[in-house]
């Protein structure tokens, strides 16, 4: 990179900028490094990573090479009538295709020439198993732990993962671990599992503030932010940019303020908008998703769309409104003790499990509890047209919160006094007592709760088939028959937790075409301006076809930018 001073600030000139510094924008940054580019990153947070560092770091990428090591041969065909299926009329095919040819040859890439290594989940069967081409597993990829040490003085500049998803204060565990650590009390396996993750953290406790053992998407961030940094590419942060720069039509830079100073990048290749939507901003939220409009998201604070506003400032078009413009999780919501906000999304630990269910204000049913959190939020938007569904109530009793925990409260939990008096939970001693502290009608609660339990039985849910597919049965309890998402309501005291709408993300987003090049109303692209993530309208077009969707977009749309850019052959 090139700087000089000039009379009005800084100038520095590479090949590429990157804004935003998710696993979209780090990705775009090492690709366009490996093909031979200079190229920066900004970020106008204090901390790198976004979303990403947040997330669970699962990457869905269909015909990936450990599919292809299994003996998987068909996988693209099948991921292909999959997608046509489920995003049929909502998505453009042209981009869902791109994704499907790309998603591969991005892992390959960069597992090959960077060691951005991952795990298949074979079990992790896709979201959607009502449309044809669904898989059992091996689309997901789980990022492979990173030792948070490798960072030296870095470790410090990246985003924490949400407290409520780590234990002890600061120790990150994988899925698979959280799933194993359940069995504690009943398995020596899980016990030695628990003791030795307890003990490097409380070593790295005397030095760190946090776990240096990163899995996750916090192992991902790091894993991308280390090879960027072995490669001499920078990440700036606090760095604030004002607007981009455009020669002859084509955009060539932006200008920024860093501590105080004016400084303009000049990019001769362009710039890759990576902002991840517009979660975090009120009022694009109010303009864009549906009503009663989302108060809370998960999604870090700086997606707050402003990478949006410079590209529509230069032409840019959003693309077409879909059906909520949103990504979903439920949440519950509760405040820290430093007076912040929690919100804690029900990914997979507690709604499919046997012995809860999910009920409108008038104590019905209105969803099978084990789809996906996407689909779960979207019923609730569906069912709320016809009677208030949001928020909506999670219901147990005291031996499920044992067993599989609840929201923020962790299974074999002593006691839920802190939880009931803050009024993150409910209580009673009888369905028909908890439906009254609820202000819905007692009848209609115990009527439902006693039909469930009929069902429990049966292990046949007649109303939402709960755990009838692969899809619900992967998250509930195996150990459980006839069916492992349907369990008995019946001791008390018997529970309840509110849950609300929160964006995860957003998928409407800029106009793209499959160059990842942002596009004008026009559909024409504008030279020099590329998009990925949550900033790009979504490939799926705002469906969520399985774990890992929206970072295997993200990190392939960012691989299709940086090759495009370095002028690639995309098509060989
Ligand atoms: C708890 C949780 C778990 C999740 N798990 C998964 C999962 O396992 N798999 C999956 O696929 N998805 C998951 N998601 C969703 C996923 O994390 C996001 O969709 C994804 O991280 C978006 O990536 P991104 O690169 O677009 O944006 P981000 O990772 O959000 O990064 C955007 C960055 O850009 C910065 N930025 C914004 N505007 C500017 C600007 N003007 N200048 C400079 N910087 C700017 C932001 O501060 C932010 O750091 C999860 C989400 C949450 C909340």
């Amino acid at each position: 990179m090139q700087d000089h001073a000039t009379n009005g600030g800084y100038v520095h000139t590479t090949d590429l900028v990157v804004l935003g510094s998710g696993a979209g924008g780090l990705a775009a940054a090492l690709t366009a490094s490996l093909r031979g580019l200079e190229a920066i990153v900004i970020e106008h947070r204090l901390k790198i990573g976004g979303t990403s560092a947040l997330s669970s770091g699962t990457v869905w990428v269909p015909d990936n090479f450990y599919l292809r090591a299994q003996g998987v041969e068909n996988d693209r065909q099948q991921a292909t009538r999959y997608l046509a299926s489920l995003v049929a009329g909502r998505g453009e095919t042209a981009m869902w295709q791109a994704f499907v040819d790309n998603a591969p040859r991005m892992l390959a890439d960069l597992h090959e020439h960077a060691d951005i290594g991952f795990r298949p989940y074979l079990t992790a069967p896709d979201y959607r198993q009502d449309h044809p081409g669904a898989a059992s597993g091996g689309r997901p990829l789980e990022p492979l732990p990173f030792d948070g040490r490798r960072l030296g003085a870095d470790f410090s500049r990246l985003a924490s993962p949400l407290p409520e998803l780590m234990l002890f204060g600061g120790m990150m565990v994988t899925r698979g671990e959280a799933m194993q650590l359940l069995r504690a009390d009943r398995s020596p396996g899980a016990m030695w599992l628990g003791a030795r993750l307890l003990g490097r953290h409380l070593r790295d406790r005397i030095r760190y503030e946090r776990g240096t053992r990163l899995v996750l998407g916090n192992a991902l961030v790091a894993r991308l932010f280390k090879t960027l940094l072995d490669r001499r590419v920078p990440v700036w942060t606090d760095a604030h940019s004002g607007r981009l720069l455009e020669r002859d039509g084509k955009i060539c830079g932006v200008d920024l303020r860093l501590e105080e100073k004016s400084i303009t990048i000049k990019a001769r290749c362009g710039v890759v908008l990576a902002g991840g939507g517009f979660p975090a901003n009120a009022s694009w939220r109010a303009r864009h998703l549906p009503a009663p409009v989302a108060e809370h998201t998960p999604a870090a604070p700086g997606c707050d769309g402003s990478t949006l506003d410079l590209a529509l400032s230069v032409g840019a078009a959003l693309g077409p409104q879909g059906l909520d413009n949103a990504l979903w999780f439920p949440s519950s919501i509760a405040t820290r003790s430093d007076g912040s906000t929690a919100v804690y999304p029900h990914i997979v630990l507690d709604r499919a499990k046997p012995g809860l269910i999910a009920v409108n204000q008038a104590g019905r049913r209105f969803v099978n509890e084990a789809v996906s959190y996407h689909e779960f939020v979207r019923a609730m938007y569906r069912a709320h047209g016809e009677s208030p569904a949001i928020p909506a109530w999670l219901i147990c009793d005291r031996e499920f919160i044992r067993r599989y925990g609840l929201g923020l409260i962790r299974p074999r939990a002593p006691s839920l006094h802190k939880y009931l008096a803050s009024g993150y939970l409910r209580a009673a001693s009888t369905i028909a007592d908890l439906a009254r502290k609820l202000g819905m009608p007692a009848e209609a609660l115990q009527s439902t709760v006693a039909r469930v339990n009929g069902f429990a039985l049966t292990g046949v849910d007649e109303d939402f088939d709960k755990g009838g597919n692969l899809y619900d049965r992967s998250n509930g309890d195996a150990n459980v028959r006839p069916n492992p998402c349907l369990g008995p309501i019946r001791k008390p005291q018997f529970y309840a937790l509110p849950v609300l709408p929160t964006p995860l993300g957003t998928s409407l987003g800029l106009q793209a075409d499959t160059r990842a090049r942002v596009c004008k109303a026009s559909g024409e692209p504008i030279p020099g301006l590329y998009v990925c993530g949550n900033d790009m309208q979504s490939a799926f077009g705002g469906e969520y076809p399985g774990a890992g969707s929206q970072l295997g977009q993200a990190m392939t749309f960012a691989w299709i930018a940086a090759q495009h850019a370095a002028g690639a052959n995309l098509d060989a």
